[in-house]
């Protein structure tokens, strides 16, 4: 062997060497950042997915890796109690998808929630029974009698999908006598604002005012990539703030209402837990900078999150402009750019910037609004 073909031979190796292999690209995660707010840890959960025990298309074992990919914390499996497409090819075990989705979670350190869809007529429509001790109990004829199983459980129901035109043709949620005999019985806990690729804003409305816990779930049947481009974009999930890392925790987040939403480039929820998401994924670097006259200067703005925030604002004084459009990209520091509008100006002034962050939705058609502090110096001159 020559030199050149010694050196080619070696570095061949050693790029064998180095490189993972694809099979160990695929089978990695890539973590979800989201700051955890008020105390809590911020836990990415899935609450409604099903597999081939019922009409879904994925051995359950799957679901469990595909949400540890993505960044999750947890997922529930929620097959459909009445409704079981494959059961000339698997026995009817209400329990089996959980025990299999469990045993490949434990091993990735997922937490697998067992729960089970019930899957009824409007009204009431489809419910989920989440955290339950077995879902064969649900399997009776009455609505009200599988309810009443499930809350025997001290299950956490929520009601799925309010708005889906299989069961409302024009798409909009409607609330029954049936809910209100659920609510006043404590047997309804929560709804889907997001489900899949649709938003709910009335069932939005409705958790505001009834106080329920609002969900964001796929409902996926088919491969998690048959349905998002999950290098690309998000599932929606349901944002839990919870005082630990455990089934138990989670459950008390869920029946005390924290959570939040994400759904494509939205989070959606309560005032109270976008605020603190917004102001720890956010640190001006540099708030106070110099202006000389009608020049300029840069206030440097990371965002240590997942999510591109994206403001819309007001001009604050006179004395200077600033962009009214500025997007706080994720994992990105940017620059706001703020000039003078005068010669003649001195001396130092605090401003609080004012900015709408569109997408972080507080109620169907509010946004959350934010103050960016600043401190300039301005210097006379040209
Ligand atoms: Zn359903
Ligand atoms: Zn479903």
């Amino acid at each position: 062997m020559t030199r050149t073909r010694i050196a080619v031979f070696l570095a061949v190796l050693l790029v064998g060497l180095v490189l993972p292999t694809q099979a160990e690209l695929i089978r990695s995660r890539k973590p979800v950042n989201l700051p955890d707010v008020a105390g809590f840890k911020t836990l990415k959960c899935d609450f409604h997915i099903h597999t081939v025990f019922s009409d879904g298309n994925v051995w359950p074992h799957i679901r469990s890796e595909e949400a540890w990919r993505e960044g999750l914390n947890a997922i529930a499996i929620t097959d459909h109690i009445e409704y079981q497409p494959h059961k000339e090819d698997l026995p009817t075990n209400h329990n089996r998808a959980f025990e299999i989705a469990k045993s490949h979670g434990d091993a990735l350190g997922l937490l697998v929630i067992r729960g089970s869809e019930i899957t009824r007529s409007m009204p009431p429509g489809h419910l989920n029974a989440i955290f339950l001790s077995s879902s064969n109990e649900l399997a009776v004829d009455d609505w009200r009698d599988s309810v009443k199983a499930a809350f025997g459980q001290g299950a956490f129901i929520f009601w799925n999908h309010p708005g889906w035109t299989g069961q409302q043709s024009d798409g909009l949620a409607r609330w029954y006598a049936e809910h209100d005999e659920l609510l006043s019985q404590k047997m309804l806990h929560g709804m889907e604002v997001v489900n899949g690729h649709s938003y709910y804003p009335e069932v939005h409305r409705w958790c505001l005012e009834k106080n329920l816990t609002m969900l964001a779930n796929t409902d996926v049947h088919d491969p998690i990539g048959l349905v998002y481009d999950v290098n690309e974009e998000s599932r929606p999930y349901t944002l839990v703030f919870a005082t630990d890392a455990t089934p138990e925790a989670i459950k008390e987040a869920l029946f005390a209402g924290r959570t939040a939403l994400r759904f494509r480039e939205q989070l959606i929820g309560r005032e109270q837990y976008l605020r603190p998401i917004f102001e720890a994924s956010v640190a001006l670097l540099n708030p106070g900078i110099t202006i000389k006259g009608k020049g300029s200067a840069f206030v440097q703005i990371h965002n240590n999150s997942d999510v591109d925030y994206q403001l819309t604002g007001e001009q604050p004084r006179a004395e200077i402009t600033v962009p009214t459009r500025l997007t706080l990209k994720a994992g990105r520091t940017v620059l706001l750019q703020v000039r003078g509008t005068s010669d003649r100006q001195d001396g130092k002034r605090n401003y609080d910037l004012r900015y709408t962050v569109r997408n972080l939705k507080i109620t169907p058609d509010k946004s959350l609004q934010v103050t960016l502090p600043i401190e300039v110096t301005f210097v006379p001159g040209r």
